[in-house]
Formats: structure tokens, C-alpha cells, sequence
């Protein structure tokens, strides 16, 4: 199968499909990969690691869209892509097609089959090729809140891991599925007083095995919130309600009997947020301050480390890469209910449920 991988065209996006590593894995099965100049090169990535690799580096979009049969990107397609797809082409990607009326209509015109990152299932029946992102974020939100926490930004001046005889800060941790986990997870290694609150109790019980006494959980009550909250200095916002908006969990009147300084850091703002005074952000002004509190609400945080992103992504895909280009789409498909959980266009059709509906379209 001949592979190709064009170079993100999205603002700000440095990831790209496929690593050299995974170039080479791919060469190695036999396939003919080709490579658009410089899509890796903003993150270590250049065409002459992907030659290296077994690449072949081609000059343009134009080209990569043209010869591959398979696309492998990490974005949803921007307009002049989705135009470039062709009914032999099959699209893996991140989608998000729910929102996005005028992509899906511009990949059910192409005729494309378009698979989507974020809807491939795993037999614990959750979503793997998201997972890495999410693991991602948890980290990050542990050290842009430090970062946040330091006086010149607005922060209360407090050192998360504390000193010797200076008691450490205290992070609260609100939802502990796979981004509080990972908050939790980093904040504790900082040496901070680290607590995380969820409404799943088996989810409380597998944490309290997993970290011992080190790990205070509570079952997230809104009594328990508001105290926790009251007294935190850093607050992660970690929930997730699958197919909704998250639910707002810490009100504005709260923020007032917050510390001056004390930091909100709102990782679940792609769904809305779970802070009543959440607005999305990006990362070239990724905070702001309401009522002494300060705010950090970006949208798309593993954007900023899209090398280290680019590689957990791709540990992720790789597998399913190699079954989509070793079995052929239908074969894959067919044989794989995780991956048929991805497909999302086929043949001018929606063909997942949820975006379907969701855009009013037949299923
Ligand atoms: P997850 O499903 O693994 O975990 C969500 C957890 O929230 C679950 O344990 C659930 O029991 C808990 N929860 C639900 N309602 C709750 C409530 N009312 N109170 C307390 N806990 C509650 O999800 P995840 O992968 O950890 O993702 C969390 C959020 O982070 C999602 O909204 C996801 O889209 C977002 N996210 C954002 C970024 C970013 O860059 N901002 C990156 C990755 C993920």
C-alpha cells in the first residue's frame, strides 16, 4: 500500500501522522511511504531522518494526496484537503465530526472512507487513540499550574513541592479518569499535598490501590467541593460526562473565598469546561484572572509538546496503520469491531451513529 503523510496545515499544529520510527516499521511490511518536505522538521522530524527511514520525501500536498492510497494525518482535514480526498482513499485521522457540519459534508462529497482517532474502541470499551492525548494533558496540567502558581504570573507564590519545614501546596484533582489520573500522578511526584475526587467509587477504590496513603481520595460531592475547592491552591478540572458538556463544578461565588493567586486549570474546557468562569484560551495567552483566581483554559495542551505527543499518538495508530495497509480497508474492517468503531464516512454516508445524529443526517 503506498502511505502518505502530508504536513499539518492547521494553525499552530507542529504534529505529524507518522514518525520516522514508524516509517520504518511500515517500509519493513513491505509499504511505499511517502512524505511531505518538512512535515516533521518543526519537531525534530527531517526529511532526511524520514528518508533514513525508507520515506520518500515528496514536494507537495498535492502530491502526497495524489499517489497515496492511505492518508495519515493527525488533524481533522482542512477544506483544501477534504477537496483533494478521491473514493479510493481511505482518511485516519482525528475527525471530530460532530461540530463540523461543513467537514463531514466535504468528506461525504469526496467519497473518501474516513476513519476517526477518536472513535476506535478497545476491549475495555474505551478509546484508546484519544488516551495518549489525554495522558498528556493530565501531565502538562500539573506544571503549567506550578508555572501559573509563581508570583510574576499572577500566581499566590507558592512552591507546589513546598522545602523542608515549608508545608507543600495543595492540589485538588477533580475527576480521576485518565487526565486526573496522570494530574495526580505528577503532582504527587512534585511532592505536593494531593488530593482527587471522583463519583465513581470502584474508579476511588482502583486509585487508593494504586497509590496508597500518598493519594487522599473523596467522593466528589458538591459539599466536599466546595471545601476542597475553598482550600486548594491549584485545582485541576478532570471530568468527563461521555456525549455531553461537563458539568460546571466549582461556581463563581466560590472563586471568592479561594486564596488571591490560587490557580484553576480547566483541561475538560474542550467540552465546555467544569469552572462556571471558564473560557477557552490557547497557549500564546493561556491565562487570565477572575476574582483573584487565576485561569488556565487551553483547548488543545499536547499542541505544546508536539513532539512527545506526535510519538504517543503514533504508538497508538501504528498498529492500526499496519492492519489498514496490510489487510486493505475492508479486511481490516471487517476483521477488527475496534477499528469499524472508527469509521465514520464511507461512499458520500455518515456511518457513525452519534455524528450523525448529532448533525441531523441519515444513518
Ligand atoms: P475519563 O473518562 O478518563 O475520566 C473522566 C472522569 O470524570 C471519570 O472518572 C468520571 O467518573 C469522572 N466524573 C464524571 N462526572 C464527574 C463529577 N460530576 N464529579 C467528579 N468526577 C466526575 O476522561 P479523560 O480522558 O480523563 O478526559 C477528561 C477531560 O479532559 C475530557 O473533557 C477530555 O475531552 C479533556 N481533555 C482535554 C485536553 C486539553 O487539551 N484541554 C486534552 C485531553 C483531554
Amino acid at each position: 500500500t503506498r502511505i502518505g503523510v502530508p504536513k499539518e496545515i492547521k494553525n499552530h499544529e507542529y504534529r505529524v501522522g507518522l514518525t520516522p520510527a514508524s516509517v520504518r516499521e511500515l517500509a519493513a511490511d513491505g509499504h511505499a511511504l511517502l512524505v511531505q518536505s518538512g512535515a516533521g522538521a518543526e519537531i525534530g522530524f527531517s526529511d532526511e531522518t524520514y528518508r533514513a527511514a525508507g520515506a520518500e520525501i515528496a514536494g507537495s500536498a498535492e502530491e502526497v494526496f495524489a499517489k497515496a492510497e492511505l492518508i495519515v494525518k493527525v488533524k481533522e482535514p482542512q477544506p483544501a484537503e477534504c477537496r483533494r480526498l478521491r473514493p479510493d482513499q481511505v482518511l485516519f485521522t482525528y475527525l471530530h465530526l460532530a461540530p463540523d457540519p461543513e467537514q463531514a459534508r466535504l468528506l461525504m462529497e469526496s467519497g473518501c472512507t474516513a476513519i476517526a482517532y477518536e472513535t476506535v474502541t478497545d476491549r475495555a470499551g474505551r478509546l484508546p487513540l484519544l488516551a495518549p492525548m489525554s495522558e498528556i494533558a493530565g501531565r502538562m496540567a500539573i506544571q503549567v499550574g506550578a508555572v501559573a502558581l509563581q508570583k510574576s504570573n499572577g500566581g499566590s507564590g507558592i512552591l507546589l513541592g513546598g522545602v523542608p519545614g515549608v508545608l507543600p501546596g495543595k492540589v485538588l484533582v477533580i475527576g480521576g479518569g485518565v487526565v486526573g489520573t496522570n494530574a495526580a500522578r505528577m503532582a504527587m511526584g512534585l511532592g505536593a499535598d494531593v488530593t482527587i475526587a471522583d463519583r465513581s467509587m470502584p474508579r476511588l477504590a482502583q486509585l487508593d490501590d494504586l497509590f496508597g496513603p500518598r493519594l487522599k481520595t473523596v467522593y466528589a460531592s458538591a459539599d466536599a467541593l466546595d471545601r476542597l475547592v475553598a482550600d486548594a491552591d491549584l485545582v485541576v478540572g478532570a471530568v468527563l460526562v461521555p456525549g455531553a458538556a461537563a458539568p460546571k463544578l466549582v461556581r463563581r461565588d466560590q472563586l471568592a473565598g479561594m486564596r488571591r493567586g490560587s490557580v484553576l486549570v480547566d483541561v475538560a474546557i474542550d467540552q465546555g469546561g467544569c469552572f462556571e468562569t471558564s473560557h477557552a484560551t490557547t497557549h500564546s495567552d493561556p491565562t487570565y484572572v477572575v476574582d483573584g483566581v487565576v485561569h488556565y483554559c487551553v483547548a488543545n495542551m499536547p499542541g505544546a509538546v508536539a513532539r512527545t505527543s506526535t510519538e504517543a499518538l503514533n504508538h497508538a495508530t501504528l498498529p492500526f496503520v499496519q492492519a489498514l495497509a496490510g489487510k486493505g480497508w475492508k479486511r481490516a474492517l471487517a476483521e477488527d469491531p475496534h477499528l469499524l468503531a472508527g469509521l465514520n464516512v464511507q461512499a458520500g454516508r455518515l456511518t457513525y451513529r452519534a455524528v450523525a445524529e448529532a448533525l441531523g443526517q441519515p444513518f
